[in-house]
């Protein structure tokens, strides 16, 4: 592994810093504490920590001995010192006298001595950095330490390859008794260069922040050389089938499969993150494969990302696709029967009251692809998805230099339902739309980019579809929630063919679709030109027949419902003249929406219009605003807001009828009208 350190960036930091207000030794802190975290084979998502023992002055000029130790919230790799707060160090090390120490009490203490009150919580394993005396302590769950420590024979192993400069602490859970006995075995033997955590990963120190990354850096490269050197059981491929079906083809049946059943048609949704590259494929293409999911995590607190391990899927055969949703089905029923059954099991254990997670795994791996993460947010899902690139480094190394064993069940357990580790997952509560997918055809137009904003609002994913891919990307830029911006030109079955499978591969699969694009062209119908008609047929009723296709082909794959939405217009219900090349196609599509609603009720899809009126728009520019008012006789405002309230309707308003005809759960076939009131348009 590759040691980062530059004295010029380490002393540009200090500087930079100092001219802050930074003490040196937090400044240096920082600059080691940013170069580990920077590396997802060291630290990745929560899993390490870093302190350094110096001293501060309050705000009334007493001076204090303290700990600036990883504080939770802050991510290694781009920490600031606010993000390593300082404890009162005397306190801390008095806690090792106690024979016992809850974890309530624990964060109590640690609270109760930080010298900002407002500071974030510092780290769970504050107290395992206090009792080390060396100034700086560096800890990671390193990917090739844990080659190591993962094994049948860990403490052997560990000996043999780190030798005697490096101790050994059994497994324990984070908290007062892990403090408490690493620094037993760091009093065996205060030469010791660190400690190898069992099942867990490694810390080293030192008077200095470069002594202690060395180390680091140093043993994390013994670990490395060693597997290099002593690889003895390589995976052996498995038989696959002679065609495989394509990503596009899985995904959608197994974000179905994933959907949690709420009842009544109601689904907790996720997306799935998609990654394959040499190393994925050589290990899930293996015949060990599930075998090695089965061991477990590799290191215990992946279980609050990826609970037990990873769920496999046998290779998907192109040629015998039909039988392989229920494959999935009944390989997520069993991977949901498993997951209970440990946290029954272990929850007998004791009185305490728990309520179980929900057991859905968050990450997959099929032969042949690659492997898949799931969360109920984008991020989310690449978080399980980087886990498991990881987590298969380090079972694929560990197996190859003996037995990969990493630490048991209960112990699993234990730390998945510690709740000082359930903490560190955000408590943001979903909102309306959270782990659904929406589809906004015309995205970059004014309806459209306020639709794909309502609904990301909403927290769905969006996925912006235009002609233009640079406005169709500011738009998703500006829509945040991890939108994407997609060309497409919707009057051609190839081009909306390759947007879903490109929303496929991003995100899983669809679960709503606003079919937007439009375009108005006028003319007197008597002496209307075939072609133009034919053309506006084309965008305005063609292409949304051709996106409703394909928004079924995927809702029916995934089996759990889906909305359909369409734009269709007052010209849809109230011609207006000289507008019959846009009205005609549009009346069509207000039917086509109502044969959808007919059609596929019985799939859970639901399917609905709005019919809009007199918004600014590329349909409705400034310039049109201003002819069709003074050719009236009406300033622009009144012209705008000609209707019943004597309001101009917004592309906002129409984006909002969007959202609630897609939270409306018992409703389809509907029209709703955004026209701010039009008696001779209305319905019915
Ligand atoms: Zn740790």
């Amino acid at each position: 592994m590759q040691n980062l350190w530059r004295d010029a960036d380490a002393e540009a930091e200090v500087s930079r810093y100092v001219d802050r207000g930074v003490n040196r030794d937090l400044a240096l802190r920082t600059y080691t504490t940013r170069l580990l975290g920077s590396d997802p084979r060291l630290v990745l998502h929560g899993g390490g920590n870093t302190s350094v023992k110096t001293t501060v002055t309050d705000l009334v000029g007493d001076q204090y001995d303290v700990l600036c130790v990883k504080g939770s919230g802050w991510d290694m790799g781009t920490i600031e010192p606010q993000g390593l707060p300082a404890v009162k160090l005397a306190p801390l090390l008095k806690a090792r006298k106690l024979d016992r120490l809850s974890d309530e009490d624990m964060v109590a203490l640690q609270r109760a001595n930080l010298i900002d009150p407002g500071a974030p919580n510092p780290s769970v394993e504050t107290l395992l950095h206090a009792f080390i005396p060396h100034k700086f302590v560096d800890h990671t769950h390193s990917t090739a330490i844990l080659a190591i420590a993962d094994q049948a024979e860990s403490e052997r192993m560990s000996r043999e390859v780190f030798g005697p400069r490096m101790g050994f602490v059994p497994y324990i859970m984070p908290g007062f008794d892990l403090a408490k006995a690493a620094a037993d075995v760091f009093d065996q033997d205060p030469m010791v260069d660190g400690l190898i955590l069992d099942k867990h990963g490694i810390f080293t120190f030192g008077e200095t922040a470069k002594a202690a990354y060395d180390l680091m850096i140093h043993y994390v490269t013994v670990a490395e050389d060693f597997v290099r050197q002593n690889r003895r059981n390589p995976l052996v491929p498995a038989r696959l089938p002679k065609r495989l079906a394509s990503v596009e083809e899985i995904a959608p049946m197994l974000r179905g499969a994933l959907a949690h059943p709420l009842g009544e048609g109601r689904y907790e949704r996720f997306v799935s993150e998609f990654r394959s590259s040499p190393e994925i494929l050589n290990f899930v293409n293996s015949d060990t494969l599930e075998v090695m999911a089965m061991r477990g995590v590799s290191t215990p607190d992946l279980s609050i990302r990826i609970k037990t391990g990873p769920m496999v899927l046998p290779a998907p055969d192109a040629d015998a696709l039909d039988g392989y949703r229920s494959v999935l089905d009944e390989r997520v029923a069993a991977y949901v029967a498993d997951y209970t059954e440990y946290f029954r099991s272990n929850d007998a254990r004791d009185d305490v009251k728990r309520t179980m997670l929900d057991p859905i795994p968050r990450l997959t791996m099929v032969p042949g692809l690659g492997l898949f993460g799931h969360g109920r947010t984008l991020r989310d899902a690449k978080i399980a998805a980087d886990l498991g690139e990881m987590w298969i480094e380090a079972a694929r190394d560990a197996e190859s230099v003996g037995r990969f064993e990493p630490v048991s069940r209960p112990d699993l357990f234990d730390l998945e339902y510690w709740s000082l580790e359930q903490a560190k997952l955000s408590g943001a509560k979903p909102k309306p739309l959270t782990g659904q997918v929406v589809l906004v055809t015309g995205g970059a137009g004014a309806i459209g980019a306020a639709t794909v904003k309502a609904f990301a609002a909403q927290g769905a994913h969006a996925v912006v579809l235009d002609l233009d891919l640079a406005h169709a990307e500011a738009v998703a830029k500006d829509a945040g929630n991890n939108a994407i911006g997609l060309a497409c030109d919707v009057t051609d079955p190839a081009s909306v063919r390759v947007a879903f499978d490109a929303t496929i591969r991003v995100f899983g699969g669809v679960d709503i679709v606003v079919s937007n694009a439009g375009a108005a062209w006028e003319g007197a119908i008597a002496t209307l030109d075939d072609a133009l008609l034919r053309k506006s047929f084309e965008l305005n009723f063609f292409a949304h027949q051709t996106v409703a296709q394909s928004a079924v082909r995927v809702m029916k794959q995934q089996g759990t419902g889906g909305v359909l939405l369409f734009n269709a217009s007052k010209q849809a219900v109230n011609p207006g003249a000289k507008f019959g090349a846009y009205g005609l196609p549009k009346a069509a599509t207000l039917f086509l929406s109502r044969q959808y609603a007919l059609e596929h009720g019985a799939d859970g899809i639901r399917v609905n219009a709005v019919n809009a009126d007199r918004i600014r728009s590329g349909l409705l520019t400034s310039e049109m605003i201003s002819n069709r008012s003074s050719a009236r006789g009406l300033s622009e405002k009144d012209y705008m807001a000609g209707n019943l309230l004597g309001l101009e309707v917004t592309a906002e308003d129409v984006a909002q009828a969007f959202v609630h005809q897609a939270l409306a759960e018992r409703t389809t076939g509907n029209v709703t009208t955004v026209d701010g009131g039009n008696i001779a348009a209305t319905l019915r």
